[in-house]
């Protein structure tokens, strides 16, 4: 019988979700989905000290924002509980000990102290130190003192971290789903510390052991940790389940828009755009990063362009709902060189779902944006607004921003605009018009376009002599979208008015 299929998230809430993390999430999550599967959140807070404060309730909400669920984790209970590894410390220290005693690892009483001055003395020989096979029996452990010593320092409460004992010289395969077989001579690796003086494990034990124990059959995570894999094999043989092993894949990188090097915080905030998906403030220094969710951007979009950073379906095919991720996804299809991230590529992705999204919808959320800016508005309007801006904006604030000049009638027109389009006789053909259509009962655009057309033609004059000036006298400046719709979303009083005003304008500056 197949094994069902079960992959875990498990970051360490050392500070915000980078898009990333996000990513890894997607991934472990589309490839539980397609295979019937389960997805697990685990909370990897072993290193206490870099814990920050709100991290943990950052990932959980920005996944949930992002529509990435989870069936078991730390927030949704699970049978293999407790899901946070700094409430499962009890359970390593029983796999430190079997490690212990299978002389698979070692206490190990160097000071800090200590170990800086062997570093130091390695340096001057221009050699770089390694706690390992070559080095361990002339450092202060088990391996390398007698068992009176090591019982008299551990009855005396002495510090002692326990380390790995790798083996010398013994080829270590990694199979790796994306990038195949990766093997690595042990010596290249050191004697890593699996459980350090505080009584926790280090990541390396804790990830292994709980992978193991959650009966965990895939791990897909960032490239960054395909250096420990090695180690993690090693330790797989060493607590004699090896048959147990998970599947590995690690992901590409993420790069900078540049193509070199990992995006990192610091290139979002140099050219203004977000890396995490959510705002973050940062506890300590109090600074507030940008996040997907409160630039404007639509989860479905997030998502979609982050599945394509790194994935690819094998079709021209880039716009892709949440479920045709699932059935489409699979390792094979993952990328073995890092993703250039493109931050324009971003935007278009949420103009894709901007144009399609239900007007409804589109209209609540501009509602809210209008109702924050204390702009009254008919859902009627609103809803128009949407219509005529949808095509032209990346993102539904834009409208906002945009179609402003609606609510608040312009105190200046533009002046140089007046000098370039306005002549002598504008403000009298702007009167004309006036004359024109005060007397509409219709006050549609369609019905307004025809008339005012019609009326250009059998006057002789060209749009641009009336029309321009129009919408300098609606607007202020000539943006916006078609005069006609203008004038409609006015209505009939506020149009007049601002064509009143702007006339006014007009005169007392060509005079
Ligand atoms: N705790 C590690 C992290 O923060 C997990 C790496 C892994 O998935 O094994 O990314």
């Amino acid at each position: 019988m197949k094994k069902t299929v079960r992959v875990r998230f498990a970051p360490s809430p050392t500070g915000p979700l980078h898009i990333g993390g996000v990513r890894t999430a997607l991934y472990n999550y589309l490839f539980a989905k397609k295979n019937k599967g389960q997805f697990i959140l685990r909370i990897e807070d072993t290193d206490q000290k870099r814990l920050v404060e709100g991290a943990e309730e950052y990932i959980i909400s920005s996944l949930a924002w992002a529509g990435i669920t989870f069936d078991e984790g730390v927030h949704v209970g699970g049978k293999y509980s407790p899901y946070k590894q700094s409430e499962r410390s009890e359970i390593y220290k029983k796999y430190i000990h079997q490690l212990l005693n299978a002389g698979h690892a070692y206490y190990a009483f160097d000071t800090p102290e200590e170990l800086d001055q062997v570093r130091n003395e390695f340096q001057l020989k221009k050699e770089t130190f390694q706690y390992d096979a070559k080095t361990r029996m002339f450092l202060r452990n088990s391996l390398s003192l007698s068992k009176e010593e090591v019982k008299e320092l551990i009855e005396k409460n002495t510090p002692y971290v326990v380390r790995v004992r790798i083996p010398e010289d013994e080829e270590i395969v990694v199979n790796d789903l994306i990038r195949g077989e990766v093997r690595v001579s042990s010596s290249l690796l050191d004697d890593k510390v699996l459980f350090k003086s505080d009584g926790l494990p280090t990541y390396h034990l804790a990830n292994v052991v709980d992978d193991y124990l959650m009966e965990i059959t895939h791990v897909i995570r960032g490239e960054e940790w395909l250096p420990s894999a090695p180690l993690h094999v090693l330790l797989y043989k060493f607590l004699d389940c090896a048959e147990k092993m998970p599947a590995f894949a690690h992901l590409p990188l993420i790069l900078k828009p540049e193509g070199n090097g990992k995006l990192s915080k610091r290139d979002g905030d140099k050219h203004g755009f977000p890396v995490f998906p959510k705002e973050w403030k940062d506890p300590v220094t109090k600074e507030i990063s940008s996040g997907y969710k409160e630039s404007g951007y639509f989860p479905e979009a997030f998502v979609n362009m982050l599945a394509l950073l790194g994935w690819n379906s094998g079709t021209e095919q880039e716009i892709f709902k949440m479920e045709e991720l699932i059935e489409l996804f699979s390792i094979e299809r993952i990328n073995k060189s890092g993703a250039k991230f493109d931050p324009e590529k971003s935007k278009w992705f949420n103009q894709q779902y901007l144009r399609k999204k239900d007007i409804k919808e589109l209209t609540i959320l501009l509602m809210d944006l209008f109702k924050k800016k204390n702009i009254v508005v008919t859902f009627e309007k609103a809803e128009k607004i949407c219509s005529l801006y949808r095509e032209r904006v990346n993102f539904i604030s834009e409208i906002e921003e945009q179609s402003r000049f609606l609510f608040t009638r312009p105190i200046h027109l533009d002046k140089n605009i007046i000098q370039k389009k306005c002549k002598s006789n504008t403000t009298e053909l702007l009167e004309k018009l006036i004359n024109h259509i005060f007397g509409f009962d219709n006050w549609q655009s369609g019905f307004l376009h025809e008339s005012i057309n019609a009326w250009l033609v059998s006057n002789e004059l060209s749009a641009g002599q009336v029309m321009l000036p129009l919408r300098l006298a609606l607007v202020g400046e000539l943006k916006g979208p078609e005069v006609f719709d203008i004038l409609e979303l006015l209505g009939k009083d506020e149009s007049l008015a601002r064509i009143k005003n702007g006339i006014e304008f007009i005169r007392k500056s060509i005079q």
